[in-house]
């Protein structure tokens, strides 16, 4: 058997350790004589596994009494729509647009009321994150969104925007558990766990409950109001649980490591290595405004098509594989998720120095 470093966006690298446990684990959960993916979800071991799963993403995080923890299906795209379809009491929403991500929130939430893109990254490709410090919020806002990492261009919010009081919605797919959080400044933390957490087909949503109501548009479907969920402790109907058994299982690893705290250092370290090579590298450079750099994702170019598509060939030759960048953007993308080790990046960083001597 042979690993290879995997620097996919998502879904993306797991920890090894998690891998192997669940790999022990998978014919006779804990002595009960099947895999957690054959268990009734009322069952009293898939209780545990959600219970415990919940209390220890509160405690990574700090979540207060006063949010609720879901674990929910249809991706973060799915999100896209829940959140009007739940918090647009005025229709009326302020969306920040840095990326994709959040371009196709916007467009998503425009079905259902008014939309007011009050800031944009757009003019150089979704480079860097606008100054959020004084944005025209509207008055009657519902809410005001962010896609907080930006999977696909590598910004990341250093700083929150002012909302001028309103309720913040963030999208934090890709930065999930990277580095410690203040809950209370959000309204909705929400994102897909395959990016930094567990596997594909768990949104994870963070919600304070004042925002959780029946005062929903007509319309909404039940499987698609917050309340459902949340008064029914994440077991409406049947839950994605393997992958919450999963998520749960990268939260003990995450608890192990030290928590976010100790994340976001090991994080530093490895974005450091690949940035301090990037900056100073005659071949490579990286797209992303130094002080808006993502942690998580990271993509640079050469500037040239084809030397970009001959250096993710003869990368995943050499064992370092999904490095080609999104297909909207071209270049290339190394996701340095959590479960990426340090020995990763390093040796990514030694192949790239391998190639620029070859092709300079
Ligand atoms: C991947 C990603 C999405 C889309 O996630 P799905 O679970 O495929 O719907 C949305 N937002 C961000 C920031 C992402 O990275």
């Amino acid at each position: 058997m042979s690993r290879v470093y995997n620097f996919s966006a998502g879904p993306a690298v797991l920890p090894e350790e998690v891998l192997k446990e669940a790999a022990a684990e998978m014919l006779d959960y804990k002595g009960t004589g099947m895999s957690v993916m054959e268990m009734s979800h009322r069952s009293k071991a898939f209780e545990e596994i959600i219970t415990t799963a919940e209390q220890d993403l509160r405690d990574l995080m700090g979540i207060p009494d006063n949010y609720k923890v879901l674990f929910l299906q249809g991706g973060a795209s799915q999100q896209f729509a829940m959140i009007p379809m739940n918090l647009m009491k005025n229709r009326v929403a302020d969306y920040i647009i840095t990326g994709q991500w959040a371009k196709k929130a916007a467009k998503e939430a425009e079905k259902y009321g008014k939309v007011n893109r009050i800031a944009s990254s757009e003019d150089k490709t979704f480079s860097y994150i606008p100054d959020c410090s004084d944005l025209p919020v509207s008055e009657n806002a519902d809410y005001v969104y962010i896609c907080e990492n930006n999977t696909i261009y590598g910004t990341k919010f250093k700083e929150l925007p002012n909302t001028k009081g309103k309720t913040l919605v963030a999208d934090v797919s890709s930065c999930f558990l990277s580095e410690p959080v203040d809950v209370t400044k959000y309204g909705v933390i929400y994102g897909g766990v395959q990016k930094n957490i567990g596997p594909a087909g768990v949104v994870i949503v963070i919600i304070r409950e004042d925002l959780i109501t029946e005062d929903v548009l007509p319309g909404t479907p039940t499987m698609l109001t917050y309340k459902t969920h949340a008064d029914a402790k994440s077991l409406y109907n049947t839950p994605p649980a393997y992958g919450i058994y999963i998520c749960g299982k990268v939260f003990k690893w995450i608890k192990a490591q030290g928590g976010l705290a100790a994340m976001k250092e090991k994080n530093e370290k490895k974005a450091k290595v690949l940035y301090d090579f990037l900056d100073q590298s005659r071949l490579f450079k990286g797209t992303v405004v130094q002080k808006d750099r993502s942690l998580m994702n990271v993509p640079f170019v050469t500037g040239n098509a084809d030397m970009d598509a001959k250096f993710v060939k003869e990368a995943k030759e050499a064992g370092l594989e999904n490095l080609k960048g999104h297909r909207t953007v071209g270049g290339m993308r190394a996701s340095i998720y959590n479960a990426m080790p340090y020995d990763g990046v390093v040796a990514l960083v030694d192949f790239m120095k391998k190639f620029e001597e070859e092709n300079l």
